[in-house]
């Protein structure tokens, strides 16, 4: 079985996120970047299911600019064994990743393809979702377990309030959540080995589509500062507090 995992560069996720002067967007320059933490999860996943001999081979694709490589070798040192990289320059929405991954999905004809739930810099949680819809596959979104067999997979998701397990067909699509593993770290030897791992170079046009963006981002601001703490001397005082300060009460 082939399994597809699409990974992110985004924004280191233990940087603090800083706002460009001009209100347009994020200041990236000169930060580091990494792999998304749930794009990670489901190459964990990926690698997992290859060491269980259900999976026989794992092709990470990313969409992004050059530097997108590195994001691609963390996968390979993690165990895929192959890469992707269509090279875009500048943001790219989560329709035009879906459909350039559509357009991967018809070239490489995966079994499985295993996303994160959500990208940490946009937040969007779209694309896995997208990608079934215009690939019409199942989709098993929010994935806390897996468990998959010769030609169905059972997901058991995290819905509000619990877990939900869904049977789907194969060829599916999946989303990983936080609780899924743990992923591992890249030992030395396997960093050095995906070196050698081969990495595709594509255009979005080799799949004709289009990556002109269709939102405008109007405005970016940093959440307000949090006010200083108080100390109360009687439950009555917490209680007027929360009445008439804070207003939840
Ligand atoms: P999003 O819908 O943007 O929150 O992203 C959800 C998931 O879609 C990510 O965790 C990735 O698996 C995949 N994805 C989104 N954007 C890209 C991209 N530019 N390159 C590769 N995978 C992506």
């Amino acid at each position: 079985m082939k399994v597809l995992v699409p990974v992110k560069r985004v924004l280191d996720y233990n940087l603090k996120v800083k706002v460009k002067s001009d209100q347009s967007g994020v200041d990236l320059s000169n930060l580091k970047m990494s792999m998304n933490p749930f794009c990670e999860i489901a190459v964990e996943e990926a690698v997992r299911l290859k060491e269980k001999g259900v999976v026989t081979e794992i092709v990470a694709v990313s969409i992004g600019p050059e530097q997108a490589q590195e994001t691609i070798r963390t996968a390979l040192a993690m165990g895929a064994d192959r890469g992707i990289l269509v090279k875009v320059d500048g943001d790219v929405e989560p329709l035009a990743v879906a459909k350039i991954l559509k357009g991967i999905v018809e070239a490489e004809q995966p079994q499985l393809v295993v996303l994160g739930k959500q990208a940490i810099d946009d937040d969007s949680n779209q694309t896995g979702q997208m990608l079934a819809a215009i690939l019409g596959w199942p989709q098993g979104t929010f994935a806390y377990k897996l468990d998959v067999g010769a030609d169905k997979v059972t997901v058991t998701r995290e819905v509000d309030g619990g877990l939900q397990t869904v049977d789907l067909q194969l060829p599916a699509i999946i989303t990983t959540d936080l609780r899924l593993n743990e992923p591992r770290y890249a030992s030395l030897p396997n960093i050095m080995k995906a070196k050698k791992k081969p990495i595709d170079v594509k255009a979005a046009s080799d799949y004709g589509v289009d990556t002109t963006p269709r939102l405008k981002v109007l405005k970016v601001t940093e959440p307000p500062k949090r006010q200083g703490g108080v100390k109360v001397k009687t439950v009555a005082e917490l209680v007027d507090k929360l009445k008439n300060e804070a207003g939840v009460l």
